[in-house]
């Protein structure tokens, strides 16, 4: 699998590491029940999902990677620090 760092372009994964899905985060103030979903209950979509992945072998940047996760076509690479946290919705379903 290849993952494009914007700043380093199209590296190896194993330059990368895994950080799970770019997710938004509650409030500070928010309940604990909006904290338990944040923390519990993860969708595992089949298709679409924002990612973030540390460059952790190379420049050392955060990146945001939206990926196909039945194909894992990539379908985009931002900065982290550029991204929209919030976690698009699956636009691919795979039948089991
Ligand atoms: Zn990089």
């Amino acid at each position: 699998m290849r993952i494009t760092c914007p700043i380093c372009g199209e590296r190896d994964r194993r330059e990368f590491t895994y950080r799970g899905a770019a997710l938004g985060a509650p409030a500070l103030e928010a309940g604990i029940e909006a904290w338990h979903a944040q923390v519990h209950l993860r969708l595992n979509p089949a298709g679409s999902l924002a990612e973030l992945w540390h460059h952790e072998m190379g420049c050392g940047a955060w990146v945001q990677v939206t990926r196909n996760t039945a194909t894992h076509e990539m379908l985009g690479s931002v900065l982290a620090e550029d991204a929209d946290l919030a976690m698009p919705a699956p636009e691919t379903e795979v039948e089991p």
